[in-house]
């Protein structure tokens, strides 16, 4: 267990691209932390700078207190999980668990105690004996993390474990990781370009775009009141509706509808008056009945929940229901718009 500071980090890479600026954040013992954003917003190079296998530009790294930001990454006792996982395929499942114990020549019957919990915690007992390739992917999955976890590290890394996973193993994976933090008591920090594995897995999610961190808090503070325009069309899925609308009378309005403002949002709009600003409206924040009118072009049924696909007027929209719909292309549904966001055309910033 262990706790992380990440001050002021910047990565500037020999090219002169800069893919991280000013990244800050303090990791308390034991926490999950993910880091989230679309494929380049530099999520993998925060984390290899903590790994040690990519040098700080500029910025500090605290581990326990100690400064390790020009440390060896052999030194930082960090264990990292990869995607691919690197399995030596020559080795079986209990030499591949024990490989870098060997190196480090620890004593035989400690090393023996260690790959034998570690397999228990991750159901590998049986597999001990055989090559990863008589393995299934989310069984070598697990020896990838069985590797990280007999070195008991200070902290776990993980850079984008499942991306080789299908759909239902992700899931299942997801839950053992989920399951292995909570055992383990361990420090962890997670990257992935997958808004629902940082929801379902983080304590706390930061997520970036270009190189800039967007927004830090948990995950019902992102999906929730998300800092920006980014944050609340990144997180949740499917994405938020977005409208430009104007705010007059008590009301925000466009071509396609007039919606009445509650006490609360007249408020916190009232510098707003006569302006354009964003409306976010979430999927599943709008409900059938009211005075908007959607002309519907598709109906997707995903068992609990229906995807209503349409045109209010000018504006394509999705609706989420609760039900089963069987609404068909040419179909109107009337809708309202149970919770609303907005933001600031300008700064894009969330308007509170
Ligand atoms: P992510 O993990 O979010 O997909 P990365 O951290 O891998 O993003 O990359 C962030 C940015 O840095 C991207 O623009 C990428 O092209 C650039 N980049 C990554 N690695 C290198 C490198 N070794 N040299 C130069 N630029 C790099």
């Amino acid at each position: 267990m262990s706790n992380l500071k990440l001050q002021h980090l910047d990565k500037i890479y020999d090219n002169n691209v800069q893919a991280v600026y000013d990244f800050n954040l303090d990791i308390d013992d034991g926490e999950l932390i993910v880091l989230v954003g679309p494929s380049g917003c530099g999520k993998s190079t925060t984390l290899r700078m903590v790994a040690g296998l990519e040098d700080i530009s500029a910025g500090k790294l605290i581990i326990d207190g100690k400064d390790v930001t020009s440390m060896p990454p052999k030194d930082r006792d960090i264990a990292m999980v990869f995607q691919n996982y690197a399995l030596y395929g020559h080795m079986t499942i209990y030499e591949n668990m024990a490989f870098s114990l060997n190196l480090r020549k620890e004593n035989k019957n400690e090393i023996h105690q260690k790959v034998l919990a570690a397999a228990e915690i991750l159901g590998l007992t049986d597999q001990l004996n055989k090559k990863p390739n008589q393995l299934s992917g989310g069984q070598r999955q697990r020896v990838a993390m069985g590797r990280a976890i007999v070195r008991k590290p200070k902290v776990f890394l993980f850079d984008e474990p499942l991306s080789n996973l299908d759909a239902k193993l992700r899931g299942a994976t997801r839950r053992e990781i989920l399951l292995l933090h909570k055992r383990l008591n361990a420090t962890m920090i997670y990257v992935t370009h997958d808004q629902t594995e940082a929801l379902t897995l983080a304590d706390r999610i930061v997520c970036m775009s270009m190189g800039y961190v967007q927004q830090i808090g948990t995950p019902l503070e992102l999906y929730d009141t998300p800092a920006n325009l980014f944050v609340a069309g990144f997180i949740g899925l499917p994405p938020m509706n977005f409208f430009d609308v104007e705010v007059k009378n008590g009301q925000v309005v466009c071509d396609s509808f007039a919606v009445d403002l509650t006490a609360e949002e007249k408020q916190a709009l009232k510098a707003y008056e006569n302006k354009t600003i964003v409306l976010g409206v979430r999927p599943e924040n709008i409900v059938e009945g009211g005075n908007i009118t959607v002309d519907v072009f598709s109906n997707e049924n995903l068992g609990q929940t229906t995807l209503v696909n349409g045109m209010a007027k000018n504006h394509k929209i999705t609706c989420k229901f609760r039900e089963w719909c069987n609404y068909k292309a040419g179909d109107t549904v009337n809708v309202s718009f149970a919770r609303k966001h907005f933001f600031d055309k300008e700064t894009n910033n969330a308007i509170r």
